[in-house]
């Protein structure tokens, strides 16, 4: 990592202005660039906002996989949309994990949150933006999941490392699992590892 990179990631994590004031984003001139970075983090035209979501999606998958759980990546359902969308778009599970729960499948859909959001207007709250987050998907897509025999586990997570309350009972189901196999362990632990990039905790 060299200096810059440091100094930057520093200043995000102690919330320091990167900027010395707000300014339209030169990439999607949408949004406000604004000073604390948090859109700079979360712009939807640069590579990096897909690339952590599918990083941690990978990551995740791995862990279940290692657990010796069974589960499907970017898994095809019929029955998930996009409202946002303005038509009923279908869209696959980002993991469908089988027979999670009272035998039903489970669709985990990943959002990557910045905890900076809604700084301006209500002050820094710990935890606020990934509640906020795992409330929103929640709304979205467990009525559909539950009529079609499906169960939703929105897994929220923001660029702190932080992780909604529904991601951490996910995983800590995965270590259960694990630990009733221990030959598993050492794999787990590994995986465990992997996740640590990201700061998230689990225990
Ligand atoms: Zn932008």
């Amino acid at each position: 990592m060299s200096a810059v990179e440091y100094r930057a990631i520093l200043k995000y994590r102690l919330m320091v202005p990167l900027f010395p004031v707000d300014d339209p984003c030169p990439v999607c001139r949408k949004s406000c660039l604004d000073s604390f970075g948090e859109h700079a983090i979360h712009c939807k035209e640069l590579p990096g906002f897909k690339y952590r979501h599918d990083f941690v999606r990978d990551v995740l998958y791995d862990v279940l996989k290692r657990a010796g759980i069974s589960a499907k990546k970017e898994a095809p359902v019929n029955f998930l949309t996009d409202p946002l969308e303005g038509r009923s778009t279908l869209r696959p599970a980002d993991i469908l994990v089988f027979g999670w729960e009272g035998g039903k499948h489970a669709c985990v859909d990943l959002t990557g949150v910045s905890p900076l959001v809604g700084l301006r207007d209500h002050g820094f709250v710990a935890g606020q933006a990934i509640t906020k987050a795992e409330a929103a998907k929640v709304a979205k897509h467990e009525k559909a999941c539950i009529e079609n025999q499906h169960v939703f586990v929105p897994f929220a997570f923001d660029t702190f490392g932080a992780l909604a309350p529904d991601a951490v009972r996910l995983l800590k189901r995965v270590q259960q699992v694990v630990s009733s196999n221990t030959a598993h362990v050492l794999l787990f632990n590994l995986s465990v590892q992997l996740l640590s990039i990201f700061n998230f905790k689990i225990v």
